[in-house]
C-alpha cells in the first residue's frame, strides 16, 4: 500500500469502493504537451501499480484541455511509452471526450450561484488576489452580477462573441480563505486555437482546476493520485465536486521524482531541443523515456528503480548512478557479450600465414548456456584497442607492450609484441607480434585477456560501427542551483564523444535496432535507430559502464 497518508479516510474509501463494485480505479493523466520523462515512470508505476495491487484498473487519460500546447506526436508517444514500460491501460480516455458534459456542469454551477463570468484583466485579477506583496484580497466587481447575466455572458463566450482574454468563467469560492486555490479559480477561458480532437467545435476550454476533478469523478476514480504540488488543490478539487453534488474521489499525494545532473521540465527540454544543444527529445543524454529507451535502458530496470525508491510524500532527487545501477544489473543478466574496440590498433601475428583462418565458438554469455553461442574468425591480422598497448612499459601494466605478452579473449594462446611500426609523424600504426602457439615453448599464462576483432574479409569481419559515448549533459548535480548563473551555462559541451572508426566482431550482425549487448571490457551498448541494419551499418549508444564510474 502506498504508505500511511493521513488524508485517506477509510470510511470514505469504503463508500467509494461500493460505487465501483469494490474496484480500485486509478488513472495516469498526462497532458499531451511533451514526451514522458523518468518522473512519469514513477507516476505510471504508482497509478498502475496501485490498481494492480488491489486487483483494480488504471486508465490512461489524456488531459487534453489546452489546444495551444498539445500535439498528435505526444499522444502517440505517450501510449507507446506506457506500453513499453509494460502497462496496459484499462481504457484510454480523453478529457476532451467530456467537453459537452463539462460545459453543461459549468452552466449548472452558474445556476447554483457558484460561478460567474468575469472580465478582469490578468493584472486586475492578480491585484484582487493581493498582488505580489500578498496584500488584502478583494472580490471582483463581476462576482455579484446576477446569475441570469452570467448565464448569458457564458453563452456569448461559447458563441465566440468574446476575444481571447476578454471573458472568463470563474468559480465563486472564498477570497478570504488562506489557500490560494480558493481565490475564485478560472474554470473556462476563450481560445480560438483549434483542438486536435474537437477541431473548432469549441472556442472555450476548461482549465485543469475545473476539469481534472470532474473527469476523475465521471470515471469513478477511487484514488486520485497526484504529486505534492497539488496538495493545496486538494481542497479546491473537493470544493468543486461537492458544489455540483457529484461523486467525490479521494486525492492522495506523493513526492515527485527528480534526477541529478539533468532537467526534466518540458519547457527546459524544449529549449535544449530548439537551441540544438541536443539532437531531439530522444537524445540519449536526456531523461525522457524515449531518450533512455534509445540509450538502452530497459523497462524492467526503470520499473525496479522507481519501485525501490518507494512512494513517500517527499520530493526526491536521486543520483543518476543509482538508476544506472539498475540498468547495469539487468543488462548483466540479458545482454549477450561481444568484442569491440573503440580505437582500433592493428596487430599482425607474423608467425601466422597470410591465409590463416580459424573459427572459434564463443558463448554469448560465459557460464550461461541458455544464451547460446556464436562463431568468430581468428586471423593473422587482428585489431585491439589502442589503450591496451603501451610503447613505454610499466611494471603495473599487464597488457601489451614491447616484449610483453597478453591474452586474447577466447583464444587459446597469448601474443607477444615484437615490433612497433610508426608513420612519418611518429604515430603508432601497427604492432607486430608473435602468436605463442608453439607447444615446445609455451608462454606463461597471461594475467590479462583483452578483446580483439579479426580482419577476415571472408567473414565480413570486423564490422565498422559508430560508437556514441554519453556523459552527463550537466556538470553539476543540480544545474538549477542559483549559484551557477543559469542552468544553460552548466551544459557540458563534452558530453557526447563519438568513435567513428570503432570495430565490432561479427556477432553484432543479426542485432536489430534496440538490441543490447555488452562490449566486453568496455561498456553496455544498444543499437541506435540511426543504424541501417539491413545494410550492415551500425550506430551504437553506450548505455552504461560495466562498473560504477568513480569520476562522477
Ligand atoms: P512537467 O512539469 O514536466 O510538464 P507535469 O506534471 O505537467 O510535468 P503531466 O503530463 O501533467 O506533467 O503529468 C502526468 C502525471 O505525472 C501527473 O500526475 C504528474 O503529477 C505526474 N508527474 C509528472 N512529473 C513527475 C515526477 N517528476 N515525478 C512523479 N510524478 C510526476
Ligand atoms: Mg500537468
Ligand atoms: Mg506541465
Amino acid at each position: 500500500k502506498p504508505g500511511g497518508n493521513p488524508q485517506i479516510r477509510p470510511q470514505l474509501i469504503e463508500e467509494h469502493l461500493k460505487r465501483t463494485g469494490g474496484k480500485v480505479l486509478t488513472r495516469f493523466p498526462p497532458e499531451p504537451n511533451g514526451f514522458l520523462h523518468i518522473g512519469h515512470a514513477k507516476a505510471i508505476n504508482v497509478n498502475f501499480g496501485y490498481a494492480a495491487a488491489f486487483d483494480g484498473h488504471c486508465y490512461l487519460r489524456y488531459d487534453d484541455t489546452n489546444p495551444e500546447a498539445e500535439e498528435e506526436k505526444y499522444f502517440t508517444s505517450i501510449l507507446e511509452t506506457v506500453e513499453w514500460l509494460g502497462y496496459k491501460p484499462w481504457k484510454v480516455t480523453y478529457s476532451s471526450d467530456h467537453f459537452q458534459r463539462l460545459y453543461d456542469l459549468a452552466v449548472d454551477l452558474i445556476k447554483r450561484d457558484k460561478a460567474y463570468v468575469c472580465h478582469c484583466t490578468a493584472e486586475e485579477m492578480n491585484a484582487d488576489r493581493g498582488g505580489e506583496e500578498r496584500g488584502e484580497r478583494k472580490e471582483c466587481r463581476h462576482r455579484s452580477r446576477p446569475i441570469e447575466e452570467s448565464l448569458a455572458e457564458f453563452q456569448k463566450m461559447k458563441e465566440g462573441r468574446y476575444e481571447e482574454g476578454k471573458a472568463i468563467l470563474r468559480m465563486k469560492m472564498d477570497m478570504q480563505n488562506p489557500n490560494p486555490q480558493f481565490w475564485d479559480l478560472v474554470a473556462y477561458r476563450v481560445l480560438y486555437t483549434p483542438h486536435h480532437r474537437t477541431g473548432d467545435q469549441w472556442c472555450i476550454y476548461p482549465t485543469y482546476d475545473y476539469t481534472h476533478c470532474l473527469v476523475d469523478s465521471f470515471e469513478d476514480i477511487t484514488h486520485s493520485l497526484c504529486t505534492t504540488e497539488f496538495r493545496l488543490s486538494r481542497e479546491s478539487y473537493y470544493w468543486l465536486v461537492d458544489a455540483l453534488e457529484l461523486y467525490k474521489p479521494v486525492q492522495w499525494e506523493y513526492g515527485r521524482l527528480n534526477l541529478t545532473n539533468t532537467v526534466l521540465s518540458k519547457r527546459k527540454l524544449n529549449k535544449l531541443v530548439t537551441e540544438g544543444i541536443v539532437s531531439g527529445w530522444d537524445d540519449p543524454r536526456l531523461y525522457t523515456l524515449p531518450a533512455v529507451r534509445r540509450r538502452g535502458f530497459t523497462p524492467e530496470a526503470i520499473n525496479a528503480f522507481v519501485r525501490d525508491i518507494g512512494v513517500t510524500t517527499a520530493n526526491t532527487v536521486i543520483r543518476v548512478d543509482r538508476l544506472e545501477k539498475y540498468v547495469r544489473d539487468h543488462l548483466n543478466d540479458i545482454a549477450p557479450r561481444l568484442m569491440a574496440v573503440l580505437e582500433p590498433l592493428k596487430v599482425t601475428l607474423t608467425n601466422l600465414s597470410e591465409d590463416h583462418v580459424e573459427e572459434f565458438t564463443v558463448a554469448n554469455k560465459p557460464r550461461d548456456d541458455s544464451m547460446g553461442s556464436h562463431k568468430i574468425p581468428f586471423t593473422r591480422t587482428v585489431y585491439i584497442d589502442a589503450s591496451d598497448f603501451r610503447e613505454v612499459d610499466d611494471p603495473n601494466f599487464y597488457r601489451l607492450a614491447p616484449g610483453k605478452s597478453v591474452g586474447l579473449l577466447n583464444v587459446p594462446y597469448p601474443i607477444t609484441a615484437t615490433e612497433v611500426i610508426k608513420d612519418a609523424g611518429g604515430k603508432i600504426t601497427e604492432i607486430k607480434a608473435r602468436f605463442e602457439n608453439d607447444a615446445n615453448t609455451p608462454a606463461k599464462k597471461p594475467k590479462t585477456f583483452i578483446q580483439w576483432v579479426a580482419d577476415s574479409p571472408k567473414h565480413n569481419s570486423p564490422v565498422k560501427v559508430e560508437a556514441r559515448i554519453y556523459g552527463n549533459l550537466f556538470k553539476h548535480e543540480n544545474p538549477l542551483d542559483s549559484k551557477l548563473g543559469g542552468w544553460m551555462t552548466d551544459i557540458d559541451s563534452d558530453s557526447l564523444k563519438v568513435h567513428r572508426e570503432a570495430l565490432v566482431e561479427v556477432g553484432i550482425r543479426g542485432l536489430e535496432v534496440e538490441s543490447k549487448f555488452q562490449a566486453v571490457r568496455v561498456a553496455y551498448f544498444c543499437v541506435d535507430k540511426d543504424s541501417d541494419v539491413g545494410k550492415g551499418r551500425y550506430v551504437i549508444n553506450k548505455t552504461v559502464g560495466l562498473k560504477e564510474d568513480s569520476k562522477k
